[in-house]
């Protein structure tokens, strides 16, 4: 037989954190390689999909999204991000943030094109780019603040760049992007003419600094394509709603895509998601704050004693940490050690990296009920004792 799958689907790598947690799943260890948010979902959000589901909002909807929905996130738009758009033509929803920036690369982006993205990646931005045949450009973001050498950006443009790839709070970095950073990133934008993707999913995950919405910075508006969602505010990651706001221009054809690809998000839960939205006080967004910082506390001071030098993050629910004290050559070897010897899934930095980056790090999520998270730092404290016996069991 001569078939074989697509050029298309030999470029796309299948994700580590998949591997991982499988690995995991099998010695029964405590998962925190994937962020998948174990916390609670707001009752008026389950409340509010089960009840549309018995009046039977059960059918497709408009490829855009539930009326109710669109206008939810517009208002949420206009009071949490500062951004004015109208619900009708320029809020797209979409199956997950993932649908949404899948089909507004679609849209607006042509095989052949550069996009400027930040390296540590996240890695579905990566292949979306390359499932959509564009070509990604790196810029590597530095360690410990994550910030970035303006003259890096200058040197990669070329005619074919077309857009820039921004996150924040950013996935694995936590990085959150100042105010000064992303006025130059608009700056630069504007000069070279390209579109900003902007992802948003962690905007209500921060710690230090504050977050802002590209769009919001002078001449910015036009060019940008917000995209954001609830999978991880309300803790619904399976229910996939999320959505894109931008200019009417671009917001048609992005909701083309989406229909051809998924249809549209699922009818009931887009219904539980606008009743959150419109019903949740502003003190639910204070108290996500509140308790991951102290997750995120718990987890760092914990990677601290244990000599897992972490870098602590500004925002989103995500730590990389130095693996150089854990035996193996590779992120993946290390990642493997830390399993082995506490049964504690990570995730190897190279897979947020160009081949040869990351190395020396790994990733936590600390996104995890406080009991598991607790557990999970209870077997990191007994690493040193491991690696010492492991360290004497070499000696002789
Ligand atoms: N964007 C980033 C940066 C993420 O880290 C994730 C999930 O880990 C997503 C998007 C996925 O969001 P959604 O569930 O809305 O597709």
């Amino acid at each position: 037989m001569v078939l074989s799958p697509s050029q298309r689907a030999k470029r796309i790598v299948q994700s580590e954190i998949r591997v991982m947690s499988v690995e995991c799943e099998r010695i029964k260890g405590i998962n925190l390689a994937q962020g998948i948010c174990d916390t609670p979902v707001p009752e008026v959000v389950r409340e509010g999909a089960r009840s549309a589901m018995e009046r039977g909002i059960n059918s497709y909807t408009r490829a855009e999204g539930l009326t109710d929905l669109r206008r939810a996130v517009a208002e949420k738009m206009r009071r949490f991000n500062g951004l004015d758009c109208d619900p009708e033509t320029e809020v797209i929803i979409h199956s997950g943030s993932t649908g949404a920036f899948y089909a507004s690369c679609l849209a607006l982006l042509n095989p052949g094109d550069e996009v400027i993205l930040f390296e540590p990646f996240y890695g579905y931005h990566l292949n979306t780019l390359t499932a959509v045949e564009v070509k990604p450009v790196f810029v590597t973001l530095q360690a410990p603040d994550w910030s970035f050498h303006p003259q890096d950006l200058e040197a990669v443009v070329t005619p074919r760049t077309r857009a820039i790839m921004i996150n924040s709070p950013a996935n694995p970095s936590g990085k959150v992007f100042t105010r000064q950073e992303l006025e130059w990133l608009a700056d630069f934008a504007q000069r070279h003419d390209l579109f900003v993707f902007t992802d948003e999913i962690y905007e209500y995950f921060i710690y230090e600094g504050s977050h802002i919405s590209p769009a919001t910075l002078p001449g910015m508006r036009e060019r940008t394509i917000t995209i954001s969602g609830y999978s991880k505010t309300f803790s619904i990651t399976g229910w996939r709603i999320g959505y894109t706001i931008c200019d009417r221009k671009w917001a048609q054809s992005i909701a083309y895509f989406h229909d051809l690809i998924y249809v549209c998000a699922p009818a009931p839960l887009q219904t539980g998601v606008a009743e959150g939205i419109i019903k949740l006080p502003e003190s639910f967004y204070r108290g996500i704050t509140k308790e991951y910082l102290r997750k995120r506390d718990l987890l760092c001071n914990t990677l601290s004693e244990i000599g897992l030098t972490p870098s602590v993050p500004a925002g989103a629910y995500y730590v990389l940490a130095d693996a150089s004290i854990l035996a193996g050559k590779t992120s993946k070897e290390k990642s493997m050690t830390l399993l082995r010897e506490t049964g504690v899934a990570t995730v190897a930095g190279s897979a947020f990296y160009q081949a040869g980056g990351g190395e020396r790090l790994i990733r936590f999520c600390f996104a995890k009920s406080d009991e598991e998270l607790r557990e999970a730092c209870r077997r990191l404290q007994m690493l040193p004792e491991k690696l010492g016996k492991v360290a004497m069991s070499h000696r002789g």
